[in-house]
């Protein structure tokens, strides 16, 4: 079971499963998810949809599961922004209902957590023992606390009952199937790029990312599904960058004229973001295989199409 399997990370995720023989149920409410990303599976026996609110009691007919992934979330500022209640909601009663439910099927639980649980880090990189830089009251809180919530729902779950569970924190994560306005890096720096519009950088751009292609990100997850570690895994890209240079890559593997400007920075806007991945090296066996380059490469095809298809 995929839950959140509509959105980004899950289609590709339903995608990948599916490919590998097993079968598939997504349940997804479509909040922040779009049906086309998962029409191509929609109708096959392996495949079955349920459009359904994670944060209501489940439905009693669910098949049992062997797995449930749990990604049922807004995920961009501009999403979580705009959903901020449905956010809190979904990593709480959300989290226990799909926990409980996975208890009841003896089946393994895989939490997509966040490398926001790390708020604005004071330790670089970040390893997974660092405990975090959060505000609970700040502008991000319904998104960074309900993923802390979550975390502590898996670990007493598995505490004291015994839960088979594994928890992914994962990094910035880009690739096709992003929604061109969710207000986050890559699609906004290549939809401007591709349409020679100015790319807009928050503050000086000096602030890092480390971009994880979509392939690497869903790989993480499946390791971490196979296998039977607890966690926490930090499932990102090390590859780190200012924000101002991957606006410029990516200007200039869109081959565009666009100049970069250069906005007000936004609040509580981490200022370094970068895995340190050597657990899930260890212990999973995973680490990322597509360079930040070839990544952004293989997603302005998809991109070009979104900006053609508006235009
Ligand atoms: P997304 O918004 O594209 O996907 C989330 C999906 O969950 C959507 O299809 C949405 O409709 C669905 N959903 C949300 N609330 C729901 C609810 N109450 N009931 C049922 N479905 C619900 O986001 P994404 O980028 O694919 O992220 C997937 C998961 O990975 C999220 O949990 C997010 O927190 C986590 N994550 C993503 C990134 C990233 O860079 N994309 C980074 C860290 C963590």
């Amino acid at each position: 079971m995929v839950a959140g399997g509509a959105g980004f990370i899950g289609s590709h995720l339903c995608e990948a499963l599916h490919g590998s023989g097993a079968a598939v149920v997504c349940i997804d409410n479509m909040v922040t998810g779009s049906p086309e990303n998962i029409a191509h599976l929609v109708g096959d026996p392996r495949f079955a949809l349920i459009e359904h609110d994670i944060s209501q009691p489940l439905p009693a007919t669910l098949p049992a599961a062997s797995v449930v992934f749990h990604l049922a979330s807004p995920a961009s500022p501009l999403a979580y922004g705009e959903h901020p209640v449905e956010t809190l909601e979904a990593g709480s009663l959300g989290t226990f209902n799909l926990m409980r439910y996975a208890q009841e099927c003896g089946a393994r639980f895989v939490l997509a957590s966040t490398s926001e649980v790390y708020g604005d880090p004071l330790e670089h990189p970040q390893r997974e023992t660092y405990r975090g830089n959060v505000s609970p009251v700040g502008p991000r809180c319904a998104y960074d606390e309900s993923k802390r919530f979550s975390e502590a729902v898996a670990a007493t779950f598995a505490r004291y009952f015994g839960a088979d569970v594994g928890i992914a924190r994962i990094f910035n994560t880009f690739g096709s199937r992003m929604q061109r306005n969710d207000g986050r890096l890559v699609p906004a720096a290549m939809c401007q790029a591709l349409t020679d519009a100015p790319i807009s950088v928050y503050g000086s751009g000096e602030q890092t990312r480390s971009l994880c292609h979509v392939s690497d990100t869903v790989a993480g997850l499946l390791a971490l599904a196979r296998s039977a570690q607890f966690g926490p895994f930090n499932i990102g890209n090390p590859d780190e960058m200012p924000v101002l240079e991957i606006a410029q890559t990516i200007r200039d593997l869109c081959g565009s004229s666009s100049p970069i400007i250069h906005t007000d920075p936004v609040d509580d806007d981490p200022r370094v973001r970068c895995p340190d991945i050597s657990r899930a090296t260890e212990q999973l066996d995973w680490q990322p295989e597509v360079a930040t380059r070839d990544g952004l490469l293989r997603t302005i095809p998809y991109f070009r199409a979104v900006v053609t298809a508006a235009a």
